[in-house]
């Protein structure tokens, strides 16, 4: 058992204390895949939340306040990353009457107001500063509207945030909601004695925050398979030349480091030998396959291509666990997203445990239509990662703990 899921499996839970009465802080990841019209592709983690907040809506909670973070508007308002959007979805899946906060602390009063007619979402926390430096004035003004903290937002937690960490410092009874417990139990499984080879395959946009961790994760996988735009800065630290690819100069030499390790602890890594290349991802008039070396003078990498496809689905069926976290290109756009919906069917494929994690990911996973043929799908992407790495994650670490385990 990898120590750092049992910490985290001690935790209380809400079946654990009793919510009547009380006024119920939720903190929740509707951090879920939109377009621009503002159409939400996959309302998967506004599902996932369901469980914990009709379990307090059931057990006469006071008033239940949901908060969250959507998208990364820089700790200021921008309309686009509005939760407002999400409104209607919720109160549809709710079957329930949801009032829109925009100020929080403007609403102390009708949130004290017991009624349990309707549930309160607060505006995206990430719209003030201190919710990514965790600032305690945030965390304080955040616990003074409840009674009781339950973190629900697995996707979110791996970060020390104030509405996923901070604010526990300040309130007396924090536990996990039911979406926290169900993910952990699933790694516990998938991680507690997995059957080797075990692959990560990984890709997607946030190379900066995954690559990091990448690191010290070698030490527990046997292949590490990369795509998407996060290969793009390994390629590049091959010597290619990437043009105008989504690539990070930064991180280049960690990539490196990466590749070296990797031959230190006998991890093989599978880099895209083709990519699909487009001179322009809004209006491409000219889309190309061409070797991962010979991206042409002014396009992008946007896609492994299919001698790439054929290699990924050959390593990963020989392999008997599969992690999966990132797209291998955009595949938000049709052109785009072969590499990524073939990559799904081939893990779907397998006869090895699979395990997909992230919201674009996932999303994916549901348009190449696999979403029954994975063994489990996991809302959190960097925090998957970071459980693989042996982290407790800061959104467990201050909850209450089960007496028996003390
Ligand atoms: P997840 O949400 O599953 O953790 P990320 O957010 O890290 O995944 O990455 C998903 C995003 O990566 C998608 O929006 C996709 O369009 C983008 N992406 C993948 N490959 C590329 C690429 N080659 N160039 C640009 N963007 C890419
Ligand atoms: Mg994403």
């Amino acid at each position: 058992m990898i120590s750092n899921i049992a910490v985290m499996r001690g935790v209380k839970s809400l079946k654990d204390i009793d919510v009547s009465g009380k006024r119920v802080l939720i903190r929740v990841d509707f951090n879920v895949p939109m377009d621009s019209h503002h159409n939400i592709s996959d309302d998967r983690r506004i599902r996932a939340a369901l469980p914990t907040i009709n379990y307090c809506i059931d057990h006469n909670a006071c008033s239940i306040t949901l908060v969250s973070h959507f998208g990364r508007p820089g700790g200021k308002y921008d309309e686009r990353y509005s939760l407002k959007h999400i409104v209607k979805r919720l109160e549809r899946l709710l079957k329930k009457r949801v009032v829109f906060v925009e100020d929080f602390e403007s609403s102390r009063d009708e949130i004290a107001t017991c009624s349990l007619e309707r549930v309160f979402l607060l505006e995206n926390i990430r719209f003030y500063e201190g919710e990514k430096k965790n600032d305690p004035e945030l965390s304080k003004k955040l616990a003074s509207i409840c009674d009781i903290y339950v973190n629900d937002a697995f996707g979110t937690s791996h970060r020390k945030h104030a509405s996923t960490y901070g604010v526990m410092e300040y309130v007396d009874t924090k536990v996990a909601g039911f979406l926290m417990m169900k993910e952990i139990e699933a790694f516990s499984k998938a991680l507690e004695d997995p059957v080797r080879p075990i692959a990560l395959v990984i890709g997607g946009a946030k190379v900066s925050s995954k690559i990091t961790l990448l690191k010290n994760v070698l030490q527990k996988i046997d292949k590490l398979i990369i795509g998407g735009a996060m290969s793009n800065t390994f390629l590049k630290a091959l010597g290619y030349d990437m043009q105008h690819s989504l690539y990070e100069d930064e991180y280049i030499e960690t990539a490196q480091h990466v590749m070296d390790q990797a031959r230190h602890h006998g991890v093989k890594i599978y880099l895209p030998v083709d990519v699909v290349i487009t001179d322009s991802i809004e209006s491409p008039v000219d889309i190309k396959i061409v070797p991962a070396q010979d991206v042409l003078e002014g396009f992008q990498a946007v896609d492994i291509g299919p001698a790439t496809v054929k290699l990924f689905s050959e390593a990963v069926g020989l392999s008997n666990t599969i992690i999966w976290n990132g797209p291998m290109g955009i595949y938000e756009i049709d052109n785009f997203s072969k590499g990524t919906y073939k990559i799904a069917n081939a893990i779907a494929d397998s006869y090895a445990y699979t395990f997909v994690g992230g919201g674009d990911t996932a999303d994916a996973v549901d348009r190449a239509g696999e979403a029954d043929n994975f063994s489990f799908i996991s809302t959190g992407g960097g925090a998957s990662l970071e459980l693989l790495e042996g982290k407790i994650l800061p959104g467990f670490s201050k909850l209450d703990r089960r007496e028996e385990e003390l």
